[in-house]
């Protein structure tokens, strides 16, 4: 099963990610600031990063770039989350290292249809560059 660390300062945000998640039966780890966030990737390896973009110390494109630079952690799935996406905003994340964006507020019933979305796109952007 894969592993997602949850990067998230709402508490809120965070209660609802996790339940949905933990109900699928992904294995968890949790981050609520930058630095945090960066800490337990690095010990806890996850295979996909699912980020709010503002959180304390550290916004959430600054950890992606971070982690997009990091040998053994650069091939992550990443997705960004964030409140207030905007013409652009997209290109930004994708700039950053992000593989797509998901909208808050966060709608549980198709936030997993969300995240696959996502994987598969990027796969097929993948397999589209050769
Ligand atoms: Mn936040």
């Amino acid at each position: 099963m894969k592993k997602i660390l949850i990067v998230e300062d709402n508490e809120i945000n965070l209660k609802l990610i996790r339940t949905v998640l933990k109900a699928k039966g992904f294995l968890l780890a949790e981050a609520r600031d930058g630095e945090e966030a960066l800490k337990i990737a690095v010990a806890e390896r996850p295979d996909i990063i699912l980020i709010d973009i503002q959180i304390p110390k550290a916004d959430g494109l600054e950890v992606t770039r971070w982690i997009r630079a990091m040998d053994d952690l650069k091939d992550r799935q990443i997705i960004a989350i964030t409140a207030h996406a905007m013409e652009g905003d997209r290109k930004k994340f994708l700039e950053a290292g992000c593989d797509g964006y998901i909208s808050k507020p966060i709608n549980t019933r198709t936030f997993i249809d969300e995240i696959e979305a996502i994987l598969i796109q990027k796969a097929e952007r993948m397999k589209n560059a050769g």
